[in-house]
């Protein structure tokens, strides 16, 4: 990594606003194919050690992402740090008699994925960052305004630097300043829901399961930490949220368990809780001349799935690809290639969500016993099931 204050008005290949999860790996990809790139992060650097408690926040990793993850030297790092491989999925209806089980040793695999703390994640891929020298990071800083020139972008730090690039990245989340200040649109779907997390200790072993129950108020999911304690994401009204994270330990507990059918038994032991606002977005569009968006900043999904990370890393590895020996990389053209080849899959992926969050918050009996029928049926083809396990989790 270059030493920031040597390099300030300094031209780089591509500058990434934002050195989360997703641009700290575009950042590793792209420095690898041999391009110079800077990072402007706000947030100070995560810190990690095996005694730090359990962060509120975890992703459940596909393979596609382990790849990427491998390639960048990222994975070993966060695999030893803590993860925890699951070996079954399942899914059920509240509301009648539907399940799906995944079993990776149907699938001929040892595992279907891992469940990574979000600041393990950050933790290894920010490391994996500052060990190459064609990064420059400049943290903390934020990216104030920029102009776009015909053969460069020219972006102003807040804390009073100048740089230029061919390209910039907005891979600033959600709230993009990238995409705002570019004047970019967004389409929201505001799901009038929020996602609950917390860590919980539990009765009975999670036995290496993600577990999802489908309510009508929308999914509860507890997913497995390599400690025994199970991650929960519960997505609900806003309001219900608010109530629940209102409620005092013991009665968390008991409603927590209640909700969750008591698959796994009595809550022992609940750690924090806090809960974020869920919401659909798709940027229009990704690209402009120098200007590209990847991850949250170019689209949000609903957690259901635990895709959001998955999607924000194959815009990132898709991005790689399409630059690959462009010569300027800031140019429209291949930019372009780059939102043509992503836009479908995220689209797809947030309609199948959607589709899943209707479906499943239907309380018209007829709707739940085709719902609760179509469950039973599709895990009785084995065949069907694992095809569609294995595109999903990018095995
Ligand atoms: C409740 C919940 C559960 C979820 N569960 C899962 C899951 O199981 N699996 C999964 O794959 N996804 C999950 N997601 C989604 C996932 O968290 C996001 O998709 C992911 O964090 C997006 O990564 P990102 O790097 O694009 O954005 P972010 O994680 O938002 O990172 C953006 C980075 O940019 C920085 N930044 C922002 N603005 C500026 C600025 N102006 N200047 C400089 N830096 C800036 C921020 O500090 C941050 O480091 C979940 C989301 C929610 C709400």
């Amino acid at each position: 990594m270059t030493d920031k204050l040597s390099t300030e008005r300094k031209h780089f290949d591509v500058v990434i606003n934002g050195g989360g999860m997703v641009g700290a790996t575009l950042a590793c990809l792209l420095a690898k194919a041999g391009r110079t790139i800077a990072v402007i992060e706000f947030a100070k650097a995560t810190e990690f050690s095996a005694d730090s408690p359990y962060d509120l926040r975890v992703s459940a990793i596909s393979r596609a992402s382990q790849k990427a993850f491998t390639e960048i030297g990222a994975w070993q790092v966060m695999h030893e740090m803590r993860a925890s491989p699951y070996e079954s999925m399942e899914v059920w209806d509240a509301e009648g008699n539907g399940s799906v089980r995944f079993d990776a040793a149907e699938l001929g695999e040892p595992d279907i994925g891992h469940i990574i703390e979000n600041q393990v994640i950050q933790k290894a891929v920010s490391d994996a960052l500052k060990k190459l020298d064609k990064v420059t990071l400049f943290q903390p800083d934020s990216l104030d305004s920029f102009t776009v020139n015909d053969d460069s972008v020219e972006i102003c730090l807040q804390s009073g630097g100048v740089i230029t690039a061919n390209l910039l990245v907005g891979a600033d989340g959600a709230n993009s300043s990238v995409r705002e200040l570019a004047g970019i649109d967004i389409e929201f779907d505001d799901y009038a829901q929020s996602g609950l997390v917390t860590v919980v200790n539990t009765e009975l072993h999670h036995q290496y399961t993600a577990w999802q129950r489908f309510q009508k108020t929308g999914p509860l999911a507890f997913l497995p930490l390599s400690d025994g304690s199970c991650s929960i994401v519960w997505t609900l009204p806003s309001d219900r949220a608010d109530y629940f994270l209102s409620l005092s330990k013991n009665d968390f507990k008991k409603a927590l368990a209640e909700a969750f059918d008591h698959k796994l038994g009595n809550i022992t032991k609940v750690g924090k809780r806090a809960a974020f606002p869920l919401r659909g977005s798709q940027a229009k569009p990704y690209v402009m001349e120098r200007i590209a968006l990847v991850g949250d900043a170019a689209h949000t999904i609903h957690p259901l799935a635990g895709q959001g990370v998955n999607l924000g890393i194959k815009d990132v590895v898709e991005l790689a690809k399409q630059l690959d020996g462009v010569v300027d990389v800031g140019k429209i053209k291949a930019l372009r290639r780059y939102e043509r080849a992503r836009r479908g899959d995220n689209v797809i992926t947030m309609r199948a969500m959607e589709g899943f969050r209707l479906l499943f918050g239907h309380s018209a009996n007829s709707v739940k016993s085709i719902r609760n029928f179509g469950m039973n049926m599709f895990n009785q083809l084995p065949l069907v099931k694992n095809e569609v396990i294995r595109k999903a989790l990018g095995l």
